[in-house]
């Protein structure tokens, strides 16, 4: 299908865009990678008046490094995280989530902010997120605010994003010398996630000294694993402690049931899945 007319506007900077928004009103659209939006536009399940494409705005690509925090601009592709020396050294659990998003056409094309603000409970980038404690940084006409990512995520496809405001670079807290490893289940190779599994760990001797997990699709919004958290901290890294931490996988959770799989499946491939996930990210180098 062919998008409803459009008014189209490329703006250079962040500051062009947000006042760009603010005149277009609410019915305004960003448009990042496009490999979400667009196929929504196509069956018009949105229609708005005016498309703001950030395509032209480069101070929105590119990773930095700024004190405890690495900064990941809204518009940097999957394939640039993916790639990124920074990443890989302080946010490794991102770095092998992205690995699994989708396939090298979409990595090329689709941004880490346009994930982030799209909000799928299947999207692969928001468990990571939320697990390192990320945080958003938006900016309307009104200025600059930053909220954490357990704030960000609302509901299905739903964030603390209002009418005007752009996702402008997230905030991920270095995990330098932590592990870590990405557990996804899909039934077909390159599809959106049934259930993953982000864990993260960094360990002291033969001991966890610390753990960050979190779910994908077990709930309209990301969750973080916290009775897997604490049923691993000061343990040994054994089987056996990652087998009964795991157990505990589903606690906290709301899955939907769909054509994919039921609710009682998606409880017990959580903890199918945290365990692997858990002893993938203790063998990581
Ligand atoms: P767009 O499609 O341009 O925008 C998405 C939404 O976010 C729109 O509502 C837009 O207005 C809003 N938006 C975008 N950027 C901003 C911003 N900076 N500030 C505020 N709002 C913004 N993802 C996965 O995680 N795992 C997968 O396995 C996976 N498989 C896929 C397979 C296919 C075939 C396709 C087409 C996509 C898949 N995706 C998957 C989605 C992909 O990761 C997209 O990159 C992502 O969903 C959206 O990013 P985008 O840059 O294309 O955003």
């Amino acid at each position: 299908m062919i998008p409803a007319a459009f008014d189209y506007v490329a703006p250079s900077t962040v500051d062009e865009a947000v006042q760009a928004l603010a005149s277009a009103g609410e019915d305004a659209k960003i448009l990042a990678g496009g490999q979400s939006l667009l196929p929504v536009l196509r069956m018009r399940l949105a229609a708005p008046t005016t498309v703001v494409d950030l395509g032209k705005v480069s101070e929105l690509r590119g990773v930095r490094e700024d004190g405890d925090a690495i900064v990941i601009g809204a518009m940097t592709t999957h394939y640039d995280v993916q790639r990124d020396q920074l990443v890989a050294e302080h946010a490794a659990l991102l770095a092998r989530a992205t690995d699994t998003v989708a396939d090298p056409q979409v990595r090329h094309r689709g941004t880490f902010g346009g994930s982030i603000a799209h909000a799928d409970p299947a999207g692969d980038l928001l468990a990571p997120a939320l697990a390192m404690d990320a945080e958003m940084v938006i900016a309307s006409s009104s200025g600059r605010r930053t909220v954490p990512a357990a704030e960000f995520f609302q509901d299905f496809f739903t964030t603390a994003l209002g009418p005007g405001e752009i996702l402008v670079e997230v905030r991920v807290p270095k995990h330098t010398g932590w592990k870590a490893h990405y557990e996804k289940f899909n039934r077909v190779a390159q599809a959106w996630s049934m259930v993953a599994v982000a864990a993260t760990v960094r360990t002291d001797g033969d001991s966890i000294a610390e753990a960050r997990v979190a779910l994908t699709n077990m709930a309209s919004v990301p969750v973080r694993a916290t009775a897997v958290e604490e049923a691993l901290i000061g343990r040994p890294a054994t089987a056996e402690s990652i087998r009964s931490a795991a157990a505990h996988a589903a606690e906290g959770t709301s899955p939907t049931a769909d054509g994919n799989a039921d609710v009682e499946y998606r409880q017990e491939l959580a903890k199918v899945l945290t365990g692997r996930a858990v002893s993938a990210a203790l063998a990581a180098v």
